[in-house]
């Protein structure tokens, strides 16, 4: 494979493309060193800390037009660690579940494991793909995944039976359209579209589904002190997490969602940003002879992290080891998807004119390699 180096009048101006852990905006991490001296290093049941949770738990409510009523929770652990907490805590007997990557998968396979639980009711459909969402009965929540990140499928979110409804939002929160009222459980990391780190999850609670959490845990039920959701839940109101946060992690999450109300006014506001954003990627790929949005279906594309399928003249992983060296970074498919593929994130904090210039380095890269 030769060298290149992509000219530098070609290059984005940041070359973080990846779908999570994702671009940290400088200028937040510049805040996080200004206002993190007084804060990191100091007690988060005091309130210099708590302020950060509030900031945070009160920007997200105001970006989501959080509906009356709901709580926002802060947990440690991510996403990862909040499935084992639904299964304890939240799915009563059998969950609906929508397979259509990695991820919805890997949540399936913790209510499949778990013994205090029926076997899932499971809809699969292929990578690439969408499932339609329909009733389930006999079972108490309906899983879904707002974006599918090892596939770039989104998956809009709706009410279709009168099961609680848990929406893992992890890389679809904070850019892809959602009406919280047809949700009781919205949760997400936030090493995704908030631009920040790993280890925290947040979540949007009903008070239906807070009421559910209670009688769970009221119940002759075993739940892990860790995992226990009312705990995490009753911590949360006081602006607290159960054991300590990552407080870097929060306060750049809390930037993040500033600077995003700040500039778009609203989830409605960053949409429409996305939507333009999206339109740079998969515009590109149908204008090139030999790339493809590997989504087929225009309306399941997610407008947070674009997949573009390469044609055999073009070897993504030679496109993405050429990109890295020349500092853009990130842009493998998904492993175990094992196609021939770029993947983009797109997420807020990553700029449209920086997806142009990937775009334009990508064209570059691939005219010198191609067979
Ligand atoms: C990244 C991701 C996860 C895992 O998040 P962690 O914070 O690493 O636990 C779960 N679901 C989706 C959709 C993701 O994109």
């Amino acid at each position: 494979m030769p060298d290149l180096t992509i000219p530098s009048d070609l290059h984005p101006r940041d070359g973080r493309f990846g779908s999570g852990p994702s671009k940290v905006r400088p200028e937040a991490l510049a805040e996080l060193a200004r206002i993190g001296d007084g804060v990191l290093g100091t007690s988060h049941r005091k309130d210099p800390v708590r302020n950060q949770v509030a900031r945070l738990q009160d920007g997200l409510r105001a970006l989501f037009r959080s509906p009356a009523g709901y709580d926002v929770l802060l947990t440690v652990g991510g996403a990862t660690a909040f499935w084992e907490s639904l299964a304890f805590g939240f799915v009563e007997r059998r969950s609906r579940h929508y397979r259509f990557g990695e991820f919805s998968g890997k949540f399936t396979a913790v209510t499949a494991k778990a013994p205090w639980l029926d076997d899932p009711d499971v809809v699969d459909a292929e990578p690439g793909t969408r499932p339609e969402l329909s009733a389930a009965p006999g079972c108490d929540v309906q899983a879904l995944t707002h974006n599918e990140t090892s596939t770039g499928v989104a998956q809009d979110i709706a009410r279709v039976d009168d099961a609680l409804v848990a929406v893992d939002a992890t890389s679809g929160a904070g850019g892809l359209p959602v009406d919280l009222a047809d949700t009781d459980v919205y949760y997400f990391s936030l090493q995704k579209g908030f631009a920040s780190d790993g280890g925290l999850t947040v979540a949007f609670v009903s008070p239906d589904a807070a009421e559910r959490f209670g009688r769970i845990a009221a119940s002759d039920r075993y739940i892990p002190t860790f995992l226990d959701l009312t705990t995490a839940l009753d911590n949360s109101r006081k602006n607290q997490t159960y054991n300590t946060p990552s407080v870097a992690t929060l306060i750049l999450a809390a930037e993040q969602v500033d600077w995003m109300l700040g500039r778009f006014g609203d989830l409605d506001g960053v949409v429409a940003h996305q939507r333009e954003k999206a339109e740079v990627i998969y515009g590109w790929a149908a204008d090139r002879s030999w790339a493809a949005p590997f989504v087929r279906d225009p309306s399941a594309r997610s407008r947070m992290v674009a997949t573009i399928d390469l044609d055999e003249q073009v070897n993504a992983d030679e496109v993405n080891a050429t990109l890295r060296a020349n500092g853009i970074v990130d842009t493998d498919g998904y492993r175990k998807l094992g196609r021939n593929q770029l993947r983009i994130a797109m997420f807020p904090a990553i700029d449209t004119e920086d997806l142009r210039a990937y775009t334009a380095c990508v064209d570059w890269v691939a005219e010198r390699l191609a067979r």
